[in-house]
């Protein structure tokens, strides 16, 4: 474009120059014609009148001889030029008068002698623009006869002659002057025509993006080189555009890991937490918009820690593929879904899903996560608990979308786990009331609010053996709370610590108490819960009670689930060895209810099982319940565990679990839970061979 313009302006300049500089020969040949014409024209005029001065001599003296003066002055006939003549006497008279070729019809003699006034004319040749003046003398200067006046037209034939020198010349200038200017565009477009190719090839360059073009200009030497500098430029260009393009191409494929992982979940490669809700929250707009419902599914792992625990976290991460693959195959493309974190996945099921869909979609999760995994050679069992959550019933708000499925989940593990629950009104009613006692939690230790109660343990002969502490909570503002309630919100909400240690230095203080009552090897048990396990420090927190409230430990037993130990393997089995060392002993609760695997019985250091009372409910009834808890006895022996049976409500249970060799028997039929004011009521009821309370 630039150099179209300046090529444009060029040709312009050239030619602008070239008309000027022809007319300004013209306008200075007319000047120099125009001054060639006058000198000619005065010394044409001189020449005349000095001629005619000379021919008058000898007829103007004493006798004028007017015919001859008139035939003198009509020698003037033969020039065109002249206006007027005169012939005049030493004082300015007229003699005689000639009227030229050249006179305009309205200018007569006394025209001229008013016009000229003699006195002040100059002698010789003069002019004034319009006519040439020829004034004479007549005779000799000094005494002259008579004088000549001759007056000329001047600028009439001047113009004349101008016109015929421009009819003359203009036609050859005009054809001059367009030669010039063909020769100059021509001139023109073989000097520019390189650069015109290089302007076009700039041209089709910035259309075409083309950087491998190139031009081929030869010719002059600058322009030439102009042409390999050019190319030279483009090369480099070209070479920097391809550099650029592979950055770009890195960059990009930079940005998409990027953005990869920012989104996605490197071992599984779903999506994560972030871009899950993104997605979610775009989708419960549209879905609002269009008035349709959505269904979010919460799936959290049963039993995984224990995994990651026992077969390594290489296992574990293994596991999370294969989760992952599962879910994949149940859940249609359309949904989505995310790993949120640990062994949590969210699935948003797709638009189209109903009430019965999503419920059939949750329930193959359930079943296909429950079937056994193949990691490593293991053959490795979890399970998965759900929660279901209906957009319209979270009115599309994205959190209580998500934190419905997170109760109902939690509403499924309560309900044993490896199950699917929808999300109720009721839960999240119940999940206020979680919130109010996880936050008593803290002022309900500073108040005194919990106490402790016992329930005995007795041996097959009936006698009391030992204790089982259970910690009550009474006083606080929610009334009555169980234990089975707020120690699990206490363990959630990271409180359950706190509480511990309340129990077991309250344990320590009701010890003498129940020494004075009881006989002095009577073992008194306390619950610690998974995250009592994993807290640092609970092991010298104990040694120090012990020693400062006097403490045996093998008067001491610790109760924990099979599933707490389990989904905590390793810090289990040291806390544990540590426990033992110490001289208590270690009991396994609820067993039976958790894990189908027994080899790890061998691997562990305890001392007790305690068959969970839903086998000690259904013996004599159950011949499953009764062959399970058969086996639990007999497999116990053979590992020299002692078996302590809780939930024993009748006398038939009792004699039944006694006759298969139970060691210690726990429950209603013998006491519930008491104050520690209360205890000294079992001694009367030991002496009455412990009937009912
Ligand atoms: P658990 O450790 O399995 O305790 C036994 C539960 O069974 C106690 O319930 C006890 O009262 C109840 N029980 C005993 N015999 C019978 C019977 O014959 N029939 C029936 N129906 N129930 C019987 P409790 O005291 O309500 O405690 C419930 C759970 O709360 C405990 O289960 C334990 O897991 C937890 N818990 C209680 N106190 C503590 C504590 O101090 N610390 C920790 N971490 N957990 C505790
Ligand atoms: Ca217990
Ligand atoms: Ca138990």
């Amino acid at each position: 474009m630039i150099f179209q313009s300046v090529k444009s302006t060029l040709a312009t300049l050239t030619i602008s120059i070239i008309i000027i500089v022809s007319f300004s020969v013209l306008v200075v040949s007319i000047f120099e014609h125009e001054n060639l014409y006058q000198k000619f024209v005065k010394s044409d005029l001189d020449g005349l009148s000095e001629n005619i001065t000379n021919d008058l001599v000898p007829l103007i003296g004493d006798t004028r001889d007017v015919f001859y003066i008139t035939t003198v002055l009509l020698r003037l006939d033969h020039y065109e030029n002249v206006k007027f003549a005169a012939v005049l006497t030493p004082e300015f008279k007229p003699i005689e008068t000639y009227i030229g070729k050249a006179n305009i019809p309205s200018e007569d003699i006394d025209y001229y002698f008013a016009k000229y006034d003699l006195n002040k004319t100059p002698f010789g040749i003069s002019t004034n623009k319009e006519e040439l003046i020829s004034f004479k003398y007549i005779g000799d200067k000094h005494l002259p006869i008579g004088y000549l006046l001759i007056i000329n037209d001047y600028q009439g034939p001047l113009d004349r002659s101008k016109l015929s020198l421009l009819k003359q010349a203009l036609p050859i200038i005009l054809v001059v002057l367009a030669i010039m200017i063909l020769f100059s565009l021509w001139l023109h477009n073989k000097l520019l025509s390189p650069l015109t190719r290089l302007s076009l090839l700039a041209k089709k360059i910035e259309n075409t993006k083309d950087y491998s073009l190139r031009v081929n200009v030869e010719g002059k030497t600058e322009v030439a080189s102009l042409s390999h500098n050019v190319n030279s430029m483009m090369q480099a260009i070209n070479k920097e555009t391809q550099i650029n393009a592979e950055y770009t191409l890195q960059l990009k494929e930079q940005r998409l890991e990027m953005e990869k992982l920012a989104n996605y979940d490197s071992l599984t490669g779903l999506s994560n937490r972030q871009h899950f809700m993104q997605k979610v929250k775009k989708e419960l707009e549209d879905a609002e918009r269009e008035g349709n419902n959505l269904f979010l599914i919460y799936i959290d792992l049963d039993g995984f820690k224990a995994v990651n625990d026992t077969y390594g976290h290489d296992a574990g991460d293994k596991l999370l593929i294969e989760v992952k693959n599962r879910l994949q195959k149940i859940i249609a493309k359309e949904s989505f879904i995310s790993r949120l974190s640990g062994d949590e996945f969210l699935v948003l099921m797709d638009r189209q899903t109903s009430y019965l869909s999503v419920e059939k979609v949750a329930g193959e999760i359930v079943k296909e996560l429950n079937a056994a995994f193949l990691i490593d050679g293991w053959k490795v069992h979890i399970g998965a608990s759900c929660g279901i959550a209906s957009a319209v019933d979270a009115e599309f708000d994205l959190g209580d979308f998500v934190h419905h499925a997170d109760i109902a989940m939690y509403s499924s593990k309560e309900l044993g786990r490896g199950r699917y629950t929808f999300f109720t009104q009721e839960m999240k009613d119940n999940n206020k009331r979680e919130l109010l006692i996880a936050n008593s939690i803290m002022s309900a230790i500073n108040n005194n609010e919990f106490e402790l109660y016992y329930q005995c343990k007795m041996s097959p002969d009936e006698k009391i053996v030992g204790f089982e502490a259970l910690i009550r909570w009474h006083k606080g503002v929610l009334g009555t709370v169980p234990p089975d309630e707020f120690i699990s919100i206490a363990e959630q909400s990271g409180k359950i610590i706190p509480i511990t240690h309340w129990v077991l230095e309250q344990l320590c203080k009701d010890l003498p108490k129940i020494y004075q009552l009881f006989d002095m090897n009577t073992v008194v048990s306390v619950n610690l819960s998974a995250h009592d396990i994993r807290s640092d420090g609970l092991l010298e927190f104990i040694q120090q009670l012990f020693i400062q409230y006097n403490v045996l430990p093998r008067c001491i037993e610790f109760e924990v689930t099979e599933s707490a130990y389990l989904e905590n393997f390793a810090q289990a089995n040291a806390f544990f060895t540590q426990i033992t060392n110490m001289g208590a002993s270690v009991a396994l609760d609820d067993f039976g209810t958790g894990y189908s695997s027994l080899s790890y019985l061998t691997k562990i250091p305890i001392n007790t099982l305690k068959i969970d009372k839903q086998f000690i409910d259904d013996v004599g009834v159950s011949d499953d319940a009764t062959t399970i808890t058969k086996t639990i006895i007999e497999m116990a022996k053979q590992l020299n565990l002692r078996v302590c049976c809780e939930g024993v409500e009748t006398q038939l249970q009792a004699d039944f679990l006694i006759e298969q060799g139970c060691y210690q028997l726990q429950g209603y039929l013998y006491s519930k839970p008491l104050s520690l004011d209360k205890l000294g009521d079992l001694l009367s009821l030991e002496c009455n061979r412990l009937e009912k309370v």
